[in-house]
């Protein structure tokens, strides 16, 4: 079924029409009027899976996209030319080009948890480069999905970008199957994302994998602890927990342990009043199988706050615990939901063995004064990338590569490092036929000094 509609776009990539600056930058500005004509769909969208509100809905998805389409827009003629480099005395006097080639017709591959924002801003930096892109939203976000369906469908031929809804495991092995993409890009679990690599790898596809994994927030003693709890909650709570990036759980000194978890209680209690249920700020769990999973870690520790939930609002409160049973699940997976177990340490030491216990995070947040501790950890422990004193925001700067390390991922993306993943770079070196020297030619044989004071 999608054999011929997937030939058509290598057609259409292959005619040329995707690769000119100007037809590139019409895309970007025709695909930035129609988000601002729909966002209120949009927002009503992300409402209708999530709960969002107005204002994440902007700073977490499309004000993510304006800014990038901005950025691009300002940028891209720029990153488009060809960078001159030096030559070598060898090859004297040749001159050396990089140029950037688009990649032909990629693969996107989209989650439920942002289902907007990480859709279409790799969609743009696809664009950016050139490409033809098939988009594939989650089917768990389906009122997001639709939007997309919408907004696409009126800006973009099908040849250009196709927008492929349904079951992601159906319809990708069917799409990998009959069809070879130049990049697949994803975003999504873990198991997936294995499961991704391992089929682009039979036709040795390139892919950027942007995954999950334990995030952790570590609270050293000499933390400014009521601004940590503030910043820890606020990154947590976000979009009800299910965020890649939020605080998966929270390593405390014990010295301070008991001091963050009253301000966080404090905090949660002043962002999202007594009764969360009702709060205009807090989201709602994606699905059923979502929730019931999450409810089932409740029982793995001591409730300090919340635990409340409602399964036909598919509701679960902002909750802290502690006192996880030892081999407990919620300490094994990725939460990805409003929970946040607390652990005491003793030692920083201590504290760097239990986030090596969850190999290479996602990211990795930490609150100290000390510059030595900071160094400590930068140092010593792998994550994709992280904030100090603060959770998520690294995010949002667009001039930070965001992506994953080991088990959280392959690649980053974002701003310039977007328009890299969706181009390659093509060296060319150029010679003039004027300059003809016999050295240049076999035989070789005596040459070896001349060579020896060109090369080295
Ligand atoms: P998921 O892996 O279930 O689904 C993601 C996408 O993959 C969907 O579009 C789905 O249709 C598709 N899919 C599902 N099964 C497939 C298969 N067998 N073959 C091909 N495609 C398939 O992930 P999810 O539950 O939507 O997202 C949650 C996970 O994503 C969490 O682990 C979270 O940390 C991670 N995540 C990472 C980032 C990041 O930027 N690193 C961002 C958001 C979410």
């Amino acid at each position: 079924m999608y054999s011929e509609r997937l030939q058509k776009m290598r057609t259409y990539f292959e005619s040329g029409i995707t690769r000119p600056y100007h037809f590139r930058k019409q895309q970007l500005i025709l695909l930035q009027q129609t988000i601002k004509k729909y966002e209120k769909e949009i927002n009503e969208a992300l409402f209708t899976d999530l709960k969002k509100n107005a204002e994440e809905a902007y700073i977490g998805e499309t004000g993510l996209i304006y800014a990038e389409i901005k950025l691009l827009l300002k940028r891209l003629k720029k990153w488009m030319k060809p960078q001159t480099v030096g030559t070598d005395m060898l090859n004297f006097p040749s001159a050396s080009k990089i140029y950037r080639d688009p990649l032909g017709v990629v693969l996107i591959i989209a989650p439920w948890n942002y289902p907007f924002q990480l859709s279409l801003l790799p969609l743009v930096g696809a664009i950016a480069g050139g490409n033809c892109v098939v988009l594939k939203p989650s089917e768990f976000a389906p009122a997001s999905a639709s939007v997309i369906q919408k907004i696409i469908h009126q800006v973009f031929p099908a040849e250009y970008v196709l927008v492929a809804e349904g079951d992601g495991a159906a319809i990708i092995p069917a799409m990998t199957d009959a069809f070879r993409f130049d990049h697949i890009f994803y975003t999504g679990s873990i198991p997936v994302g294995k499961a991704i690599y391992a089929s682009a790898a039979k036709n040795l596809i390139p892919v950027t994998l942007e995954l999950g994994g334990k995030s952790p927030a570590i609270v050293e003693a000499d933390a400014d602890i009521k601004v940590a709890a503030k910043r820890i909650i606020t990154g947590k709570f976000l979009n009800a927990g299910q965020t890649c990036i939020a605080p998966d759980y929270v390593l405390v000194n014990e010295e301070v342990k008991q001091q963050l978890v009253e301000r966080m209680a404090e905090s949660i209690l002043s962002f999202y009043g007594s009764n969360a249920e009702e709060s205009y700020e807090y989201g709602k769990i994606i699905n059923e199988r979502r929730f019931d999973k999450l409810v089932s870690y409740l029982q793995e520790g001591e409730i300090i706050t919340g635990g409340k939930f409602n399964r036909e609002k598919l509701y679960i409160s902002p909750t802290i615990l502690h006192q996880i049973k030892a081999g407990a699940a919620i300490m094994q997976d990725e939460i990805f939901g409003p929970l946040l177990p607390v652990i005491s340490y003793k030692t920083t030491g201590e504290a760097i063995e239990i986030v090596k216990q969850h190999a290479n995070p996602l990211a990795l947040y930490l609150f100290t004064a000390s510059n030595d501790k900071q160094q400590q950890w930068i140092a010593n422990v792998p994550f994709g990338g992280g904030c100090i004193n603060n959770t998520v925001m690294y995010f949002s700067n667009h001039r930070l590569p965001f992506g994953g390390v080991g088990n959280s991922g392959i690649g980053a993306y974002h701003g310039k490092y977007t328009f890299n993943v969706f181009t390659r770079l093509k060296p060319v070196m150029k010679s003039p036929v004027w300059f003809d020297p016999p050295i240049k030619y076999p035989p070789f044989k005596g040459k070896l000094n001349l060579f020896k004071m060109f090369k080295r």
